[in-house]
């Protein structure tokens, strides 16, 4: 019998007032697997990731994690479930040190998992990303924009995430850093997180992750593996740098070409 995925979001539709952001959006996501959400300004991707993790409420469709409809509860149960929605441009606290960021990050588990655990993974966090280690009694705002990028993930960790939501995590970054954020992504992945990724440079997005799905104007324009989706003329032509306007893209088809 086949598994079921890790995240189901069903027939999804979010709106902000009048305006539809999602309209009947479906999207799998495997354990283990990172998939990237790749679309033009606007497409609705933080929308979609808002909606998973319970910051904004779903109009219409259902959204299962591990089998469990998690569309109607609210935003702090869903990350006790499992899911750490990392938001866009890197919300780190600026007047608190990285400990203190690290810390926070672990608040929905801190009482359960005890004070040992929260050391150990914070710890870790500091394996994973060195830079921070030396700067733990830094203020966060004072840190460079690639170092909070990495606190915002290193603090996303910390709530022992199964499934990390990533809002475009490579946002104004050097391309060095992005490399660099890349591979920690990857080798996450290794070690059983799975991550679900929004990401505005598709070529970066589509080496890293396993499938993609492209959103145009809050519906889904086009989904396939990575290695499927680079090669598609259309995307090419307005994410991968041929054109670079990234509006509107003539994807030669509203079909998926793979299922999933
Ligand atoms: P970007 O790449 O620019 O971050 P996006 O693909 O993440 O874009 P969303 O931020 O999800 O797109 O926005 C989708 C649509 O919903 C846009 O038309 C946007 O203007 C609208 N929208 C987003 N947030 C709100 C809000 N709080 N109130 C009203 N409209 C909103």
């Amino acid at each position: 019998m086949r598994r079921r995925p890790m995240l189901e979001v069903c027939d999804v539709t979010t709106c902000y007032g009048r305006i539809r952001a999602l309209d009947q959006v479906s999207l799998t996501v495997e354990a283990g697997e990172i998939v990237c959400l790749i679309g033009a300004n606007g497409a609705g991707k933080t929308t979609l990731l808002n909606t998973i993790s319970g910051l904004v409420p779903a109009a219409g469709g259902v959204v299962r994690f591990e089998g469990r409809p998690i569309s109607r509860l609210p935003a702090e149960q869903i990350v006790r479930l499992g899911i750490s929605h990392v938001p866009e441009r890197r919300q780190v606290f600026g007047s608190l040190d990285v400990r203190e960021n690290l810390l926070l990050g672990a608040y929905s588990r801190a009482r359960r998992a005890g004070p040992a655990a929260i050391r150990r993974d914070s710890e870790q966090v500091f394996e994973l990303f060195p830079a921070l280690r030396s700067r733990s009694r830094q203020l966060a705002g004072t840190l460079s924009g690639g170092e909070q990028q990495m606190l915002a993930v290193g603090r996303g960790l910390m709530a022992r995430p199964r499934l990390m939501l990533l809002d475009e995590p490579a946002l104004g970054l050097a391309p060095l850093i992005v490399q660099e954020l890349f591979r920690i992504f990857a080798g996450l992945r290794r070690s059983g997180t799975t991550i679900l990724l929004v990401e505005q440079n598709a070529r970066a997005a589509l080496r890293v992750a396993d499938r993609g799905c492209v959103l145009e104007n809050g519906r889904v324009a086009l989904r396939g593996t990575a290695s499927e989706l680079a090669a598609n003329d259309g995307l090419q032509r307005a994410y991968l740098g041929q054109t670079n306007h990234r509006r509107r893209p003539d994807l030669g088809g509203p079909d998926s070409l793979t299922s999933g």
